[in-house]
This record gives C-alpha cells, structure tokens and sequence, in this order.
C-alpha cells in the first residue's frame, strides 16, 4: 500500500504524519492488519530494537477519588468493588516495588488516586522515592499524583523522581464528555509543570471510551505536541459500577490499529501497551510487541494483569528482550545531554522486512467480561504481588 510506504519513510526520517494519514491507518480494513503491522513494526524496530521496557506500577492510594472521570474505578461515586486504601507506608510502597524490578521491571510507576497532591502528600512520596532508589540501584522511578500545583513539580524532580505521568486520556473536544470536575487544560498544564522541572514526561490516551477516529488521532496530535517521552495506550477497561461499563467498543484488531497510528504519529517516543491489554488484544499481544516498546509488567492499579512470567514468556516467544538498566529507552537524539535532532542519522534505516511470528486470532467483537477481574493481591493487601 502507498499509504504505508510513505509512513514508513517518514517515521524513519522521523517526519510527522498528515492527520488524514493518521487516520486512513485508523480505516484500513482487518485483510491489511498484518501490512500494517509489519509497516509500524519497521519504524518500532529502528528506533527501539527488538528491546521491550517493563514498567510495574505501584497503586499508593486506592479509590475514594473527588473526582468524576467515568472511566475510572476509583471515581466519586464508582460502585465497583475495587480494593480500597490510604497510603502505603514509604517502607510497603518499596517491597511492592521491589517485586517488580526483580520481575525485570526497570521503571517503577507511584500512583494515588486524587485531584492532585498536598504538599504533605508530596513529602509522603518523597520519601518513598528516597525508599525505592535505596533499596533498587538503577530503577527509574516515576509519579503519578494528579494536578500539580506550583513548586510540586520541582519539589518531585529533587527527590528523585525521573519522570511524572499525567494522561490526556481524549481529545480536547470530548473531554467534557469523560470528565466535569477537571478539564484538558488543566492536564496539560501539569504535564508542562512536569517537563520544566526537569521530570521525563508521561502521557498518553485511553481508547474505546466510545470516540470517534478524528477524536483519536486529535489526543495522539495532542500528545506529540506536549512532546513527552513515553506515551501509555490503555484501552478502556469498562469496570462494572462506573458510568462507561457498556462501552465495549474495541476488537483486537482495532487494537492494534490503534497502536500502529500511534506508532506512526510517535516514532521515536517509547509507546507503552498499558491497562486493557489482556482484555482487548487478547491473543493478539505478542502481535503488539512489533509496534510497542514497552508494556506494564504484571497487575494495573485495580484490576489483574496476566501473570508477570507470562508477561515474560511471551516477550521471549514473541523473539523480543527484556531491557536491562544498562540500557537507555529513547534513542540518542531525544536524551536530555544530546545535542538534538540533528545529532541523528535518520538515514540509517532499517529495512528488513517485517518477520512475523504470530498469527492473527479470528475477528471477535465479543465482550469479554470474564477478563476483567478486580485486583486482590499486591500493593494494600497481604497476598504477594504479581510479577
Ligand atoms: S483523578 Fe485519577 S483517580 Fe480520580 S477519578 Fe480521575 S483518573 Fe480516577
């Protein structure tokens, strides 16, 4: 296909699709599946390898949240019977921690349900960061509070923190429509706060919140605009006891078109497959690994992952490898000491053709309510983590 020759050509050169680009890959049909993977799986593989980062998320403070996103289960007033609690002492938050670097997970996510944190609260994960580099050498950490108010953002870089995750989630014209007690603004406000403190920036978009193709590839514009360093792909998980709870929108296949047009809109950004991935790809994750870089190691923040060696099993089958600390993510020109863009040799491109090992699972536009399953082990419970 032309369409995917010219993308190719331009996430080798680094070069930003048009929008109607973007979204043809959003239309192409299930027969063109495997071209297009194989299309984003050559931009993947000269910009990352065949590396895949593993990232553990740590759940600080579970539920209760003021706040009305209505894809979340720890939203105000959300009936699903998630796993409830404060904050995790410095001390429990570190052995949760622990469990995923020795997983082989190199980035350790802190999150807290909220509007944003106090600055009590900002003392409270200082700590805990201070905890986790002690006992983790190497491990990248990153937080994960909510809104940021001025000097919170600088304040998180001196402790420790590499980075600071805050999602655009959706396209500025529908956030209205998932969220009234915050808008788009304000969460690329605090994505900027982050980026000026020095913090590598985390952002990224849920999928299947019943938007349209144009809404999708406005967020990935978004996102490229902001210029964070990673970029997390969910794919809603609709929690039984919150408002999106019908909203099964999603087969595999359009998965995975949906992470080639991010592919191609953020060649060079590490593209992490997040929340929804067992859920909605099902049989088709490995298949993801051609277009992603990255993936969260085990369980999400209220609901269970596929067994962590499983997560492993599958990057080793797929023919991937796990990154190691000695490794840095982003490719030479995006770090932080390098000096730029043109320090780049796009023309060393690679052009392989794509060798796929995996087999594309029949389409299915089932709901698959029995892979949803709240978590009940890890971070505030006594059962041990999964990684
Ligand atoms: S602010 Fe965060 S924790 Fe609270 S409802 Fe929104 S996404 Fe959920």
């Amino acid at each position: 296909m032309e369409l995917l020759n010219t993308l190719v050509d331009k996430g080798l050169r680094r070069e930003l699709p048009t929008r109607e680009e973007a979204l043809a890959v959003l239309a192409t049909s299930d027969d063109e599946l495997l071209d297009v993977v194989a299309a984003a799986g050559k931009v993947r593989r000269q910009w990352f390898g065949r590396r895949v980062k593993l990232n553990y998320l740590v759940n600080l403070k579970s539920g209760l949240c003021p706040e009305d996103c209505s894809y979340c289960s720890q939203r105000l007033g959300s009936k699903a019977e998630i796993l409830k609690y404060t904050w995790l002492k410095p001390d429990d938050a570190s052995k949760a921690a622990a469990a995923g670097v020795a997983g082989g997970a190199k980035r350790v996510c802190l999150v807290a349900s909220g509007r944003g944190p106090t600055d009590k609260d900002v003392d409270r994960v200082s700590e805990t960061i201070s905890a986790i580099k002690e006992q983790n050498e190497g491990v990248e950490v990153c937080a994960c509070l909510g809104l940021l108010s001025d000097g919170q953002a600088g304040r998180l870089r001196e402790a420790g923190a590499d980075a600071y995750n805050h999602n655009l989630n959706t396209s500025e014209a529908t956030y209205g429509d998932i969220c009234t007690t915050h808008d788009f603004s304000d969460r690329v406000s605090t994505v900027q706060q982050a980026q000026a403190a020095g913090m590598s920036a985390c952002s990224g978009l849920i999928a299947g919140m019943g938007e349209s193709d144009a809404d999708l590839v406005d967020v990935v514009f978004a996102l490229r605009e902001l210029d964070p360093d990673s970029v997390p792909v969910n794919f809603l998980i609709p929690f039984e006891g919150t408002p999106l709870a019908k909203e099964w929108n999603l087969t595999p296949q359009r998965a995975m078109r949906i992470l080639a047009m991010v592919r191609f809109v953020c060649p060079d950004i590490e593209v992490r497959l997040a929340g929804g991935r067992e859920v909605h790809l099902r049989s088709l994750q490995p298949l993801a690994l051609h277009l992603v870089n990255s993936i969260f190691l085990g369980d999400y923040l209220t609901s269970e992952g596929q067994a962590g060696k499983d997560d492993l099993a599958m990057i080793a089958d797929a023919g991937f490898e796990v990154e190691g600390t000695d490794t840095t993510t982003l490719p030479e020109h995006r770090r932080p000491d390098c000096g730029g863009a043109a320090a780049c040799d796009a023309d060393d491109a690679e052009d392989d053709a794509a060798d796929l090992a995996a087999t594309v699972a029949a389409p299915s536009d089932d709901t698959r309510r029995d892979l949803v399953s709240v978590r009940r082990r890890g971070a505030g419970t006594e059962l041990p983590p999964n990684a």
